[in-house]
């Protein structure tokens, strides 16, 4: 007769050392045992039963325990285009660093998710335009002198109007295509609200604070009955989410073609509690960005009946609320491509 326990400690074993431990199902011994079974007086038949049962339960636990570590064992991962050191005698790995995430990307999706979630349609930029959207569209008429604030690059090929295509100097240059492609959804009862963080191009003289591409955060809505206090509660919504905090706002009057009235939008500094530190210059506030009512000019431009519809528009630099978010003193790490910079986010 087949003593259970033997053939049990044997087959444990094996089953420990197999990579295939469900195979030990089918040794030779426990087939023998089951065919003994058979043979047995009756009297004993049922205790050589039951010790059989009992073997065969502890080999399936062992097997089950077997697999999942089996399963659990780290196969080390190789990256079969990477190329080994050919002056080693068994290849290796050349190191392979993780790649961050640019600093000023990091901001954009969180300033569009939180725009997103807003109601805010997300719409890209373009990296060149022609000057109807970058000025006429906007209020700029031909000869305006508020042109020259924005001093940009321009291609020596020319549009249909003969002007030269310019690299937009502010996001704005999205709102009339954005009005006209929304404008449905205003006639269906809905509010335009969209939005568009982009690159933008200046011909600047580069120093600390100037650099000749950077990003701008830009925003319209518009519907019936839309007033200035929605715009101070829409951008004060945002930026307490962006900042995570409770924040005092302030605006003050200003001048942009395209908007009228046009404020300047200032922020209780979010980073000293308005006691006074080097970002705010000790002030408190924080001069944030460029906002207004839509003038009606721009939407008479995209279709929109100004008699029926109003709206509000905002525009402000990504690259600077980044600055001052991670104390980061000169904007042009952020096009320097230097990885000790990069690496620190
Ligand atoms: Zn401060």
């Amino acid at each position: 007769m087949t003593d259970s326990n033997s053939v049990r400690d044997d087959l444990l074993a094996r089953i420990s050392k197999s990579q295939q431990p469900h195979e030990v199902l089918r040794a030779p011994e426990l087939r023998a045992f089951a065919s003994e079974l058979k043979n047995l007086p009756s009297e004993q038949r049922a205790d050589a039963g039951r010790a059989l049962n009992d073997l065969k339960q502890s080999l399936q636990a062992a097997i089950a325990k077997r697999e999942a570590e089996l399963l659990d064992q780290t196969v080390t991962p190789i990256d079969v285009t990477a190329p080994f050191d050919v002056n080693t005698t068994s290849p290796s790995l050349l190191p392979a660093e993780k790649g961050t995430i640019h600093p000023v990307s990091q901001e954009i999706a969180k300033m569009s998710d939180i725009l997103q979630r807003m109601g805010f349609m997300v719409f890209e930029s373009r990296e060149i335009d022609d000057q109807y959207h970058m000025f006429e569209s906007l209020n700029f008429p031909a000869g305006h002198p508020a042109r020259d604030d924005f001093d940009t690059f321009m291609t020596v090929e020319a549009d249909k109007s003969s002007e030269p295509f310019v690299a937009p100097a502010h996001t704005s240059t999205m709102q009339n295509r954005i009005i006209k492609q929304l404008k449905p959804q205003l006639d269906a009862g809905q509010p335009i609200a969209a939005t568009s963080i982009d690159r933008v191009f200046r011909n600047e003289d580069l120093d600390p604070r100037h650099e000749h591409t950077f990003y701008q955060y830009e925003g319209i809505y518009i519907d019936k009955d839309v007033h200035a206090g929605m715009l101070v509660a829409t951008l004060k919504t945002f930026l307490e989410s962006y900042y995570e905090k409770s924040l005092d706002v302030r605006v003050n009057p200003f001048y942009f073609p395209f908007t009228e009235p046009s404020f300047e939008f200032s922020l209780s500094c979010p980073f000293c509690e308005s006691e006074g530190c080097v970002v705010c210059s000790q002030t408190g506030w924080i001069e944030l960005l460029g906002c207004g009512m839509i003038h009606p000019n721009v939407l008479e431009m995209a279709g929109i009946d100004p008699r029926v519809y109003t709206g509000f528009a905002w525009g402000g630099g990504v690259d600077r609320l980044v600055m001052m978010k991670r104390g980061i003193e000169d904007v042009r790490h952020f096009q320097s491509a230097k990885l000790d910079f990069l690496r620190q986010f």
